[in-house]
C-alpha cells in the first residue's frame, strides 16, 4: 500500500498537466490518513499478538517484545492520532469532497475486478473469482455506507465523529483488499489465500459498527 502511494508521488513529480496534478493529489490526499490510521494500527495489533503468542513470557522484558509492543504504541499517536487522521478522512477527504476521491479509487478497483472476473478471458479468472466477488460486494458496501454516513450527517454532524475511526479501519481493509486480490494473481500458496480472504471478509462485521 506505502510502495503503492510511493509511486502516486512519482507520477505527481513527473506530472506537468495543472488538472492531473490536481487530480493526483486528491488521490494522495485521500490515502493519506487511511495509510497512516490504518497501517499504524495493524502494526500495533499485530506486535501485541506476537506479545500473546510468547504468552506471559512475552511481557517479560529479557524477551524484547515488550519493547515491540511499546514502539508501535506511539506510531498510532504521533503525527496526527487515529482519531484525528479518521476525521481528516471522512470529514475532510470524503465528505467535504462529496465523496470525489473515492468514487474514483473504487472505480480503479472495481476494474480491477472487472478485469478477473468470470465474463473476462483472462486466464486467472477461475483462481481469483473467490477474490473478486468479496472484493467488488466490499467496494459497493465501501461507497454505500458513505453515502448512508452522508445522509445521516445532514441532520446530526456528530455522526461524523462517532463513525470516523471504524469508517477510517473499514476503508483500510478495503485497500487492503485490492493489493491482497492483486497478491492472489501472483501467489498459489493456498492457506495464505484462504487466510487473507478470511481477513477482508471478517471486516464485514465493522459494518454494523458504522451504521450504529
Ligand atoms: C514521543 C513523541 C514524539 C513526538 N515528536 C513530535 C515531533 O517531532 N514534532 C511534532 O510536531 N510533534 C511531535 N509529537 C507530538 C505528537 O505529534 C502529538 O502528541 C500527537 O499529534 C497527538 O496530539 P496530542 O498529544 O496533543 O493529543 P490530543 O490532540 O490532545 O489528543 C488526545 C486524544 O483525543 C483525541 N482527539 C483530539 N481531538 C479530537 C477531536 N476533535 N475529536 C475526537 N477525538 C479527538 C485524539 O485522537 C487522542 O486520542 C510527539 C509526541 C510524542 C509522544
Amino acid at each position: 500500500m506505502i510502495y503503492f502511494a510511493g509511486k502516486i508521488v512519482d507520477e505527481l513529480y513527473q506530472c506537468e498537466d495543472e488538472q492531473t496534478r490536481k487530480h493526483i493529489d486528491d488521490k494522495l490526499g485521500f490515502f493519506t490518513p487511511i495509510l497512516k490510521g490504518f497501517l499504524t494500527e495493524v502494526g500495533f495489533e499485530s506486535a501485541n499478538n506476537g506479545l500473546q503468542v510468547f504468552g506471559g513470557h512475552g511481557y517479560i522484558k529479557e524477551w524484547g517484545l515488550e519493547q515491540i509492543v511499546r514502539d508501535a504504541r506511539i506510531a498510532t499517536l504521533y503525527e496526527g492520532t487515529t482519531g484525528i487522521q479518521a476525521l481528516d478522512l471522512l470529514g475532510r477527504k470524503v465528505l467535504l469532497q462529496r465523496g470525489k476521491a473515492l468514487k474514483s479509487f473504487t472505480k480503479e478497483i472495481l476494474g480491477f475486478c472487472k478485469k478477473y472476473s468470470l465474463i473476462s478471458k483472462n486466464e486467472h479468472k477461475h483462481r481469483m473469482k473467490k477474490f473478486i466477488f468479496p472484493l467488488t460486494k466490499a467496494v459497493f458496501n465501501w461507497r454505500r455506507y458513505s453515502l448512508m454516513i452522508a445522509l445521516k450527517a445532514r441532520k446530526n454532524r456528530d455522526v461524523i465523529g462517532s463513525a470516523s475511526v471504524d469508517y477510517l479501519m473499514y476503508s483500510g481493509l478495503r485497500h487492503h483488499g485490492l493489493f491482497l486480490g492483486n497478491d492472489g494473481t501472483k501467489s498459489q500458496r493456498t492457506n495464505r489465500q484462504k487466510a487473507r480472504k478470511y481477513r477482508v471478509l471478517s471486516s464485514q462485521s465493522q459494518n454494523c459498527r458504522i451504521l450504529l
